[in-house]
């Protein structure tokens, strides 16, 4: 790369600034010696020199110097990826794929692990070649640190745009982070830099069928500035990191917020497994609460002091005993019958797939509804999509028809509303229908966070928390699919995926089964805490 991609500076002014401080830099790397100096020759192996960082590593070590140390010597002891979060990186990696289509001409590098050699080499050959207008997942190296940058597009005069493309739908701080080692590394390697851009998705972009319009589907940010001001703190962070590593164990990191920001940690299991069950972290709102126990020394729940401020449930979670305002019955008692329990489960494509939608527009593919009547008889509908078409039309007409008129219809947080205002715009001739059903809403979740408290919620009011705690015959952990999350992958899978029919049969069982349960569990949970305000009781506090 370096003879093809001469490494004076761009003309760009900043970028040449840069480049003075990167040779400045690149003087101050330090002499590591031998590791036989650390911890003799047993060392050698266990803890090789100065290991190799990546921008991914760069941006842990950045989060937390700890979580870097673990990911390079024990990243056995993360926890492994859910299929969620799994689903989630597949979906960065399909929306780089689209993206590259943009750049018609570009060459990807191929790059299997054991072979960084022939990366870098075929880099280097595509760099030197001025017919490849693009370079997908170019190779670079720089001081021990290695990026694959997303799109190394070439301009004029033997300079290039660093790209980099996120399936995000707005810039975030982590990105210029991002951006600012692979530029960093671009440029010790040599590369003639022109500008850096973040490519992400254009939540605005409404797909009109037929072919997606790439332009439109596509944000470019240039981010040259933003990035080259990030770009001097770059080395002295490097060599921070650099020098943490060659220590014979990891630092001493707290756990505690930063392990959630930008990311969550994989560590957090590892480091979390000594904490108290009441560990104040544990408390529900404002992460300060938790900033400000801690710096007193406060370590569980129970050692609380007296006059420390908490919230109504934050107290309530503190007291740990079971708690029913005066006024549950009177809010449960509003309802009016038949009174339907209804939840939807959607799925958000990345890039739309139907007409009339924008990326991670959420589409509700499956709905549940449980109506008790009065005398106390439970019916219950449901409506799956069967097929890889747009659901929205046949689940709203299908819903119509299930909650009829007449009714409260019980649902548990804002979701369903979202959804049914989002149908009806979707679907003018039944805007009036929806809009009249999502004035029926009645949503238990407010009701349960003011007036009852269980200590088995923990602080959370997520219905996977409560349910086990009030109705510990019906919670979740029987059921193949138990969130969802999982729900929204699944579909995916069954609906768009390579399945085949027996699995196709097995993914729509589970999915009916779990928003079943979900409707079930509304039901449920509004009979017990019901029940609970007829119960005699020498007082409203009853210990665990
Ligand atoms: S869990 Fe937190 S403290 Fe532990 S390695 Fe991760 S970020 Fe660091």
């Amino acid at each position: 790369m370096r003879s093809s991609l001469p490494s004076s500076p761009s003309d760009h002014p900043a970028v040449a600034t840069s480049l003075r401080s990167l040779c400045g830099i690149s003087a101050r790397v330090p002499d590591t010696g031998s590791a036989l100096n650390r911890k003799g020759t047993m060392q050698l192996s266990l803890f090789p020199l100065e290991p190799r960082l990546s921008k991914s590593k760069y941006v842990s070590g950045l989060q937390c110097h700890k979580r870097l140390y673990l990911e390079i010597y024990t990243p056995e002891l993360a926890t492994e990826h859910d299929e969620e979060t799994q689903a989630r990186l597949d979906a960065g990696t399909d929306v780089g794929e689209v993206a590259r289509r943009r750049f018609p001409g570009g060459v990807l590098v191929d790059y299997d692990h054991g072979n960084l050699t022939v990366a870098l080499r075929r880099t280097e050959e595509l760099a030197s070649n001025p017919s490849i207008p693009a370079i997908f997942e170019a190779t670079l190296k720089f001081e021990n640190v290695l990026v694959r940058v997303d799109i190394l597009e070439r301009l004029a005069d033997d300079r290039w745009r660093l790209i980099e493309v996120k399936a995000s739908t707005r810039t975030k701080d982590v990105h210029l982070d991002d951006l600012a080692i692979q530029t960093h590394v671009a440029m010790g390697a040599g590369v003639r830099l022109e500008g850096i851009a973040l490519l992400h998705l254009n939540r605005a972009y409404v797909y009109e069928g037929g072919e997606v319009n790439l332009d439109r589907l596509f944000v470019q940010q240039d981010l040259t500035v933003a990035v080259l001001a990030r770009l001097a703190e770059v080395p002295q962070r490097l060599l921070s990191m650099k020098a943490m590593l060659m220590e014979p164990t990891a630092p001493d990191v707290d756990p505690g917020h930063h392990c959630h920001t930008p990311y969550v940690c994989p560590f957090w299991d590892h480091c979390t497994q000594e904490k108290d069950p009441r560990w104040v972290f544990y408390l529900p709102g404002p992460k300060r609460t938790f900033d400000r126990l801690a710096e007193q020394g406060v370590h569980t729940i129970d050692t609380i002091p007296g006059g420390f401020k908490l919230s109504d449930t934050q107290q309530r979670m503190k007291d740990n005993v079971e708690w029913i305002g005066p006024d549950l019955r009177a809010a449960l008692q509003a309802v009016r019958y038949p009174v339907h329990h209804l939840d939807f489960e959607g799925f958000m494509p990345a890039v739309p797939l139907f007409p009339g939608t924008r990326p991670y527009q959420t589409l509700p593919f499956q709905w549940s509804n449980h109506t008790e009547h009065e005398d106390g008889i439970v019916r219950h509908e449901e409506y799956l999509c069967a097929n890889a078409g747009d659901p929205r039309e046949e689940l709203a007409l299908a819903l119509l028809r299930s909650v009829g008129r007449q009714g409260s219809i019980c649902v548990y947080s804002g979701y369903e509303w979202r959804i049914l205002m989002d149908l009806a715009d979707a679907l003018p001739r039944l805007k009036r229908e929806l809009s009249a059903v999502a004035a029926r809403l009645w949503d238990l979740l407010p009701i349960v966070r003011r007036h009852y408290y269980h200590p088995g919620f923990e602080g959370s009011f997520s219905i996977k928390v409560i349910l086990p705690a009030l109705a510990p015959s019906l919670d979740y952990s029987n059921l193949e699919i138990a969130d969802g999350g999982l729900a929204s992958l699944e579909y995916y899978r069954m609906a768009f995926g390579k399945t085949d029919a027996a699995e196709k049969t097995r993914i729509r069982a589970s999915l009916l089964e779990y928003c079943k349960r979900d409707t079930l569990a509304l039901l449920e949970i509004r009979k017990i805490l019901l029940q609970k305000t007829f119960e005699p009781r020498d007082q409203n506090l009853t210990p665990v």
